[in-house]
């Protein structure tokens, strides 16, 4: 949550910051400002979107500054309260990712002690402290104020009179780009791929000083070596190359998602905590949680193996038996929760295994073993490729454990993907719409696939979606059903079959409208259902993933319709980093 980014150098700040928040905007985006060291510190900061900003503000001089996109935890999005943040003299700006859990007493006393606050954020204690902790040497104010704050933060200081820019890291990501003759600090890659190849990671505990052409990392007051990474990922990635939106070109990027993603990892890579489990637990949080739960339908029959599956946010409170190893599953790599439950298993002495998109994300240093998806940069808030990723990494575990039996079908997984890209939905989009609610119902392994179709249509179209297995509809949700609420139904040869048709018929006898996804020579289905979305016949291995990507486009065209903003959901950011 949220975008942080810095630069250094010898070019301009200014637009080079604006640029960086562009690109960090899915991360946060109700507020937005920058901030910049000339003779003084300058600042800009507004509520609303960066991306509605025109190209060439024309304002702020200098090379050296700091910026933010802002996903708000503490205080109203507003103007006042979007980041940087200054002490009483203005000589200090700040700009924060994360939350202060212990701001209430610091400020409490900053007040007590004369201090003029403007804004209702955390985040406006730190640039206080800074300023009493100041004797001249903001890196040295820093880190006297670091051990003052509990909780998480990425921070990014500037300072009027010091020619450089000072970062810090505790739970929070924070990635540096080394250019030549400048230095770029930000919350992830993106913005830097235009700049630099080249990063450094920073860790929990660390603080940086960056000057245009010399940068110093320390862990406490100790000077630290870390590691420079050459990232793949190329500026190319994160362009929308002709699509309306990213969450459409990243639907259409699925069939290399699902090849690369099988690819991943074969019987030789695979950890062997995995190969030796006899039961596991996987840990996860929103899409990646559904990813979860279809791998527990899946490895269960197939191998044997029981599958405990914990909500990453609930797991922490959970007094539950540990599995023989623990799989975290989180796109960003920096899902607080599901971090958190991480940690608890090694704690507990548990093995761990990160599923994660994100070479040296937070996930991958702490979990003993990672299995990285490779579905490259996923900039729409809402999940599409990173999923079906998801499930391409956890259906090739299901295979490798169960002896290979799925090869084939996952080999041709990417053309089944590409058959369902042109469906058209139109009938189905007529209906969802216009309606206030849809239920989403599915059995077995579709259940799971209908759960994220559902938080897909509520993401992005805000209508309210609600996925039921079918046999639960009974037991309550029946009162809801009427002409006005249509239910999606995925009715397709296996062993649910019949008695989904028997639950179709059930909702029909209601006046609900059906939209099923089934085979299109279905006479049964066409029967009942008002629209057909056709499925290819093929293994349900591949039919989750066909019904994947259709609900996921049957959102998006709905969304669409409806006019809604795709990629940047209202009150949502990707990458969930505070818990
Ligand atoms: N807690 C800070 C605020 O509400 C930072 C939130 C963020 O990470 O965007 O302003």
């Amino acid at each position: 949550m949220c975008g942080i980014v810095g630069y250094a150098g010898y070019r301009s700040a200014a637009p080079i910051l604006l640029q960086g928040l562009r690109r960090l905007e899915y991360r946060g985006y109700d507020s937005y400002g920058i901030a910049t060291l000339s003779t003084e510190v300058c600042i800009h900061k507004k509520a609303g979107k960066v991306s509605e900003l025109p190209d060439s503000p024309g304002i702020l001089q200098g090379t050296i500054g700091i910026g933010h996109t802002r996903w708000a935890t503490h205080g109203i999005p507003s103007d006042i309260n979007a980041h940087p943040h200054q002490d009483c003299t203005d000589q200090i700006a700040v700009v924060h990712n994360g939350i202060i859990e212990n701001y209430s007493a610091l400020k409490r006393d900053l007040i007590g002690r004369g201090h003029i606050f403007r804004s209702d954020t955390d985040t406006e204690v730190i640039a206080h402290l800074i300023e009493e902790a100041y004797t001249g040497d903001l890196l040295e104010a820093v880190r006297n104020t670091l051990p003052l704050l509990s909780g998480s933060y990425a921070l990014l200081i500037i300072s009027a009179g010091e020619n450089r820019l000072i970062a810090a890291r505790n739970q929070s990501p924070l990635v540096l780009g080394i250019g030549d003759g400048e230095i770029f600090a930000a919350s992830d890659i993106t913005p830097l791929l235009e700049y630099t190849s080249r990063v450094i990671y920073l860790n929990d505990g660390d603080t940086a000083e960056l000057r245009p052409d010399s940068y110093s990392v320390y862990f406490g007051d100790r000077p630290a070596e870390r590691e420079i990474h050459e990232i793949s990922w190329t500026p190319d990635t994160i362009q929308k190359g002709g699509f309306a939106h990213f969450m459409l070109k990243e639907i259409f990027e699925q069939p290399d998602a699902i090849h690369q993603a099988v690819h991943a990892v074969s019987e030789e890579t695979l950890p062997s905590s995995l190969l030796n489990a006899s039961s596991i637990t996987v840990v996860a949080c929103g899409s990646s949680y559904h990813a979860g739960m279809i791998f527990r339908y899946l490895i269960e029959p197939a191998c044997g193996i029981p599958v405990r599956l914990e909500m990453g946010s609930e797991y922490k409170y959970a007094s539950i038996p540990f599995s023989d190893v623990i799989i975290g599953i989180s796109q960003s790599g920096e899902t607080a929760d599901t971090l958190a439950a991480i940690r608890k298993g090694i704690c507990n002495n548990v093995k761990t295994v990160a599923i994660t998109n994100v070479l040296n994300s937070t996930i991958t240093r702490s979990a003993h073993d990672t299995i990285l998806m490779h579905a490259g940069p996923e900039i729409s808030v809402a999940a599409s490729k990173s999923f079906i990723s998801q499930v391409g990494v956890l259906m090739q575990v299901v295979n490798i454990l169960s002896g290979g039996r799925c090869h084939d079908v996952l080999d041709h997984a990417r053309y089944a993907i590409e058959q369902v890209l042109l469906t058209d939905l139109t009938e189905a989009v007529d209906i969802c719409s216009k309606a206030e609610h849809i239920f989403y119902v599915g059995r077995g392994v579709f259940y799971p696939v209908m759960m994220e179709g559902a938080l897909k249509m509520k993401e992005i179209s805000y209508i309210h979606a609600e996925a039921y297995a079918a046999g639960e509809l009974k037991h309550g949700p029946f009162a809801l059903l009427s002409p006005e609420t249509p239910a999606i139904a995925i009715c397709i040869p296996g062993p649910a079959y019949e008695v989904m048709l028997g639950n179709m018929k059930e909702m029909k006898a209601r006046g609900t409208p059906i939209i099923a996804l089934g085979n299109d020579d279905d006479e049964d289905v066409r029967e009942i259902a008002d629209v057909i979305v056709p499925v290819p016949k093929g293994h349900p291995w591949t039919q989750v993933l066909t019904t994947t990507v259709l609900l996921q486009l049957l959102a998006y065209h709905t969304a669409n319709r409806l006019g809604r903003e795709i990629d940047m959901p209202r009150n949502l950011a990707k990458s969930v980093t505070v818990e």
